[in-house]
């Protein structure tokens, strides 16, 4: 069974708090490892590392940082399977899926190789009598991020390849669920000759946590989980003179008109709704059918997929979903099946005793469709994270717009028509973040 150590100022060290947390492999249900859950002094000295190592990174010229960037860069594309069957082992989704989030991650590498243009700042001639201002852009010092286990590689490589390369050094706390995909970029991101604790890892929980969100010499938090965390995360830090950025749940909703493809919605639904098994802050878990003859050949292009969607282990090259991440959060989707039937909403596909046949330890659920769900329903309202589409009939367009407008958790959206100034018209309609038409 593998350590799953910390990376401090360059050097690999194995938690000395005395607390571990297993990992699993949720394909199987078999422990696979054990991570550290640092202590706050074992925070405290990454915190005091990464500040040592800012001063001489500070002033290593934005081209050099780049240069390690673009090295990153190959290294991250050279090792992207590896990358991958480190994600699909603790994670559970399908290799190509985890293929696809390391494409996803190499993405704002590549944004960051582009830093020496990035940071030049600007300059304004009298802007009063005599006065000419400039700006330039600097880094803060040391900053850190705290990651979900849902994209083990790409979430924190949306945060630490921009910040390092802005100059900033950096400490990064992955999910405790899946750490070791942030250890396989770590050793890459070494590799590509950033200095000593210009990168640190630590391992841990909300002790790990309080420290970051506390200590004076972290500048800066960037934060991805579930919004109850989000909301401690975004207040805490805040308090503490801290920059958060902290991004929460999702509840996903796609409109389907009455003059829309239903074979090419439903086969959009199945990626969205189910890809990953439902644990995606994008997925879409709410379709809104326009109409209630939309409604039923929705239903009706649907319930054959969800029933036909195959299901295994990573190591299943035609598996289209996998597992879902621990026991207790299999337990908690089938406690929202249950729920949403007992709120009366029509369950067209369950997805309960879902088995494979030499995976009856893994988390797996099967894909579940239900009909007819409400806006008062707790499996409308909540964000279940699983491989669970809800369709929610709508009366016209308004109400359908409206729905999204109106959910607490509204992250992205999208809309199927063949009606191009309409689905044109829906962008301006929608006050989430993301729009698909
Ligand atoms: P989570 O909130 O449980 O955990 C996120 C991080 O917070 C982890 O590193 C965890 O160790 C830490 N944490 C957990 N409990 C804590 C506590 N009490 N105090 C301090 N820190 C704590 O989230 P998760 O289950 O790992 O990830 C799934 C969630 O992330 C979903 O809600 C999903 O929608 C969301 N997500 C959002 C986006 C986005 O871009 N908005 C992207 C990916 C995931």
């Amino acid at each position: 069974m593998q350590t799953i150590t910390n990376a401090i100022g360059g050097a690999r060290v194995e938690s000395r708090s005395g607390r571990t947390a297993p990992v699993f492999n949720p394909a199987t249900g078999e422990q696979s490892g054990v991570v550290g859950l640092s202590s706050a002094s074992e925070v405290e000295e990454a915190i005091a590392t990464a500040k040592a190592a800012f001063p001489a990174w500070r002033d290593t010229p934005p081209l050099k940082r780049a240069r390690m960037m673009f090295r990153f860069k190959e290294l991250l594309s050279e090792n992207a399977d590896k990358i991958a069957r480190a994600i699909s082992a603790e994670h559970g989704k399908t290799h190509d899926d985890a293929l696809g989030e390391v494409t996803r991650g190499i993405e704002v590498v590549e944004f960051a190789c582009g830093i020496p243009h990035l940071l030049k700042g600007e300059f304004a001639r009298n802007v009063g009598p005599a006065i000419d201002s400039y700006s330039d852009r600097q880094p803060l010092g040391v900053v850190a991020g705290i990651t979900p286990f849902n994209f083990p590689a790409m979430v924190p490589l949306w945060m630490y390849p921009v910040s390092v390369a802005c100059g900033n050094t950096f400490i990064l706390k992955p999910s405790e669920r899946d750490p070791s995909a942030a250890m396989v970029v770590y050793d890459l991101f070494t590799e590509a000759g950033f200095p000593a604790g210009v990168l640190n890892v630590v391992h841990g929980d909300k002790e790990a946590v309080d420290t970051l969100l506390t200590h004076p010499d972290v500048k800066a938090i960037s934060f991805v989980g579930s919004t109850p965390i989000a909301e401690y995360v975004y207040s805490t830090g805040t308090a503490h003179g801290k920059r958060v950025q902290a991004l929460g749940g999702a509840k996903n909703h796609m409109i389907i008109m009455p003059d829309a493809d239903m074979n090419q919605a439903a086969d959009a639904l199945m990626g969205a709704g189910y890809g990953s098994a439902g644990e995606r802050c994008m997925a879409v878990s709410v379709a809104v059918p326009v109409g209630e003859k939309t409604a039923d050949e929705l239903v009706e292009a649907l319930a054959p997929r969800v029933r036909a969607l195959k299901i295994g282990p990573s190591t299943d090259t035609d598996a289209e979903m996998g597992p879902v991440i621990t026991k207790a959060h299999q337990q908690k989707v089938l406690g929202y099946i249950d729920q949403g039937e007992k709120e009366g909403a029509e369950l067209v596909v369950d997805g309960r005793g879902f088995n494979l046949q030499g995976y009856e330890g893994g988390y797996f659920v099967g894909g579940t469709l239900f009909d007819r769900v409400t806006k008062d329903m707790t499996i409308y309202k909540e964000e279940i994270f699983g491989p669970v589409l809800s369709v929610v009939r709508a009366k016209d367009y308004d109400e359908a717009v409206d729905l999204i407008n109106t959910h607490e958790y509204g992250n992205g959206t999208a809309i199927f028509t063949r009606d191009g100034d309409a689905a044109r018209a829906f962008a301006d309609r929608i006050e989430v973040g993301m729009v698909g038409v």
